[in-house]
């Protein structure tokens, strides 16, 4: 596992639940937006060995409800399932993964083997516009949409969630979105946030207001179980 930062606590990453994040290195998309754009190059080297998590987490894991493991693409690491699954027999910790979805059979081996209690995945626009949102030529939308149908039909906990970014989002992609989840439970919409260390600074992007967050929300809903706004953006 490349693993490429630590968050000790946090309150936001995990629904309910106080958790640590580990972000690992490495993603197989350029989103333009990315504010973690020190954590794509999956050449980059790690900062923290395994053991250094799991020493980590044997002075935490009473305090501790959850670990999220994001990224980068948590899901390209080839030794995420064993990492997941050593995480699960040592510790009685809550496992949340945060996915572009682009790896549907490693999520199906996660869930059937009850590696993962909740899952994240980001919608990054309407299907049209996955590869102009991910900053790739080409978006394998076959397994994003696989990825989308195990978690609406599996029985993991999941949310669907979207990064609004004004300058690259329209109303138009949430009608989009709105067909493409047609049926899930909850779906949030997060607000692009400048971290300062977004990947392409060039191009301005900015926040959307209040209402016009209000306004994509209702879009979407109607057609999801549950849609909510955060403020803040992954
Ligand atoms: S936002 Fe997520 S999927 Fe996009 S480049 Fe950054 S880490 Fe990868």
């Amino acid at each position: 596992m490349k693993i490429c930062g630590l968050m000790k606590t946090t309150l936001l990453d995990y629904p309910g639940h106080l958790a640590c994040t580990i972000f690992t290195g490495g993603c197989n998309y350029r989103c333009p937006f990315c504010h973690n754009s020190e954590l794509l190059d999956i050449n980059m080297d790690s900062e923290y060995s395994e053991e250094e998590i799991f020493e980590f987490l044997n002075k935490r894991c009473h305090t501790l409800e959850g670990v999220v493991i994001s990224g980068g693409e948590p899901t390209i690491q080839r030794d995420l399932k064993q990492f997941m699954g050593e995480l699960k027999s040592r510790y009685s910790l809550k496992l949340k993964l945060d996915t572009n979805g682009c790896n549907p059979s490693l999520v199906r081996e996660l869930m059937e083997e009850g590696l993962v209690d909740y899952i994240a995945m980001d919608i990054k626009a309407s299907p049209e516009n996955y590869p102009k949102v991910c900053g790739v030529p080409y978006v394998d939308m076959k397994s994003i949409e696989e990825t989308r149908d195990l978690l609406m039909r599996g029985s993991t906990a999941y949310e669907f969630r979207t990064t609004a970014v004004k300058g690259l989002h329209k109303k138009e992609d949430f009608y989009g979105i709105a067909e493409f989840i047609r049926g899930a439970g909850d779906y949030y919409i997060q607000n692009f946030r400048d971290s300062g260390n977004v990947l392409d600074r060039e191009r301005g992007f900015k926040e959307f207001s209040a209402e016009e967050l209000l306004n994509f929300a209702d879009i979407v809903r109607g057609s999801v179980e549950r849609v909510s706004i955060r403020g803040t953006a992954y």
